[in-house]
């Protein structure tokens, strides 16, 4: 087994684990693997070992390194999964399958606008600032029923889900209960949350996305 093998087989060992600790049905929660940082020959290994859905926080790094895997790979599904500017939206668009951070209606209809253009269609999330840090993106958690509802009726765009990052300091618990409350309110089905540190707290708590970087990956080179 190579030595990315056996690094995804011991992260979805503990998801299994954590699924039925929980009584959560195996499989139900997906493994998003979280390669910023890591150049195209750290992250190739990891395809080869089957793993295809990958997640990225920079639009520009995501451009420099994913057109020449998607090439060398089918069936790659790519997560946007830090801040996005309106002026990057049309490479987003173009680059990846899932955009976890809208926090904002005139990013929702920068998005709403380009799909329409560009005829694709990325699955929309929107980030929740659970915490209510200031220093953090995401739309407060009382409004995120609005910015959903703003989507769906007056730009058109369907939401398929919620993300959040809590707190670093402190249990990530109640913050994980309350996204998937706000989800469960909305009727959204996907729910990104828990890292390397947390993730079978939140996969208890009914993520179906986890977005796993250094326990996969093993330090980044500095430090995002
Ligand atoms: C970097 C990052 C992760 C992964 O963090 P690890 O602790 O390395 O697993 C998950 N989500 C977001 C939004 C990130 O920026």
């Amino acid at each position: 087994m190579s030595e990315a093998a056996a690094a995804i087989a011991a992260i979805q060992g503990a998801i299994t684990r954590a699924e039925a600790d929980s009584g959560r049905v195996a499989g139900s929660t997906t493994l998003v693997a979280v390669s910023k940082t890591h150049d195209a020959d750290t992250i190739r290994p990891f395809l080869q070992a089957g793993l295809r859905v990958f997640g990225e926080n920079r639009v520009q790094e995501a451009k420099s390194k994913w057109p020449q895997l998607q090439a060398e790979f089918s069936g790659i599904e790519l997560h946007l999964i830090g801040p996005l500017q309106t002026n990057k939206v049309r490479d987003a668009v173009a680059l990846f399958d899932v955009i976890e951070t809208i926090d904002r209606p005139k990013l929702a209809r920068a998005l709403a606008d380009e799909i329409q253009r560009s005829g694709k269609a990325p699955r929309c999330l929107i980030q929740v600032n659970i915490g209510r840090e200031p220093q953090k993106a995401g739309v407060d958690p009382d409004q995120t029923q609005v910015l959903v509802d703003l989507c769906r009726r007056e730009y058109d765009l369907p939401i398929s889900g919620l993300m959040c990052i809590p707190p670093a300091e402190g249990d990530p618990v109640p913050h994980f209960q309350h996204l998937a409350a706000l989800a469960k309110a909305a009727g959204l089905a996907e729910i990104s949350m828990g890292m390397s540190g947390d993730f079978p707290q939140a996969i208890a708590c009914g993520a179906t996305h986890v977005r796993v970087g250094s326990a996969l990956f093993g330090n980044r080179q500095y430090h995002q």
